[in-house]
């Protein structure tokens, strides 16, 4: 049952945008008929809006088009929060999924830095296709909800136009088991620039050249899990819980030995071909990693089991 507070922002936005056109509409009887048909008839309160909109078009004499150009602005996916407002998103095409109905041309995920959002392109839209993995300017789609999820739709009025641009995803947290099979260049401990922090080689930044460093303690690493790859990124805190060298004791072996690589050495000696359990949050390339912990192989291989048959 769609609640009276919802009924009542619904109708707001169906006013505001009236108003936006510069045409004073009733809200009273807005709210009368968003009611009517979403409780009496159960339509979805996207197309409720939409059938409420025509309705007033008609009745006021407004145009698609002074509507569509007052109200599209530019949003994030994470501000979407209600349905029936026409909006426009850069965004990825994240996945694609089959259309069940032959209403659709395509459905699937978009997403920004913000969120994810299903979208669906309807065939009377008459757009052409979108790539996954490529990124456009969605114009003029109309927000939606159905199945209690808020949704964007692509209609005849709105736009798609592809966009080189890289969209980033929202990061997503993950667990992986898997063995550390490869500890990869600039590993153990490195130096970093003071103005920067990028990591610099024999004393030079790529971006400020000589200047002065700072001792710092990580590890890019490859964990294999049996199925994929992962590269991590273990921080100084990780590395000294797993093996109880830290930045002190790192920087203590290579001056004893008079050897930066000997923490390389060290660092490979305790932690290659071991098995790792690892929560972090998997950005565009590296999992960075929050927690990690030492876990027996047999341990591993029962755990891997188990996620593989989560995910069937
Ligand atoms: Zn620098």
């Amino acid at each position: 049952m769609v609640k009276d507070e919802k009924i009542a922002s619904l109708a707001d936005s169906i006013v505001s945008r009236f108003r936006n056109a510069g045409v004073e509409v009733e809200r009273s009887e807005i709210v009368k008929r968003l009611k009517l048909l979403i409780h009496e008839f159960k339509v979805p309160e996207g197309e409720a809006v939409r059938t409420i909109t025509n309705w007033l078009m008609k009745e006021h004499e407004v145009s698609r088009e002074q509507l569509v150009e007052k109200e599209s602005a530019l949003v994030k996916i994470g501000d979407i929060n209600k349905a029936g407002e026409w909006v426009s998103l850069k965004a990825r095409v994240v996945q694609l999924w089959d259309a069940t109905s032959p209403n659709v041309s395509q459905v699937g995920l978009i997403g920004d830095e913000t969120g994810i959002v299903k979208f669906v392109i309807w065939v009377k839209a008459g757009k052409g296709e979108v790539e996954e993995g490529k990124s456009y300017l969605f114009k003029n789609v109309v927000t939606d909800s159905f199945g209690g999820r808020l949704q964007v739709n692509v209609n005849r009025f709105s736009e798609i136009v592809e966009i080189d641009e890289e969209i980033q995803l929202p990061p997503k947290e993950i667990e992986v088991v898997g063995a550390l099979v490869a500890i990869q260049q600039n590993s153990a401990l490195i130096q970093r620039c003071s103005e920067c922090r990028r990591v610099m080689t024999k004393g030079i930044c790529p971006v400020h050249g000589k200047v002065k460093g700072y001792d710092d303690l990580r590890i890019k690493g490859v964990l294999d899990d049996g199925a994929s790859i992962y590269e991590i990124i273990l921080n100084q805190d990780n590395i000294k819980e797993l093996t109880g060298i830290g930045l002190d004791e790192a920087v203590k072996i290579a001056h004893e030995t008079l050897d930066r690589n000997a923490v390389l050495s060290e660092l490979k000696k305790a932690l290659l071909g071991r098995y790792l359990k690892v929560d972090g949050t998997k950005g565009e390339r590296f999992l960075l990693v929050k927690h990690v912990e030492f876990i027996r192989e047999a341990d591993a291989k029962e755990l891997l089991e188990e996620l593989q048959e989560e995910l069937q």
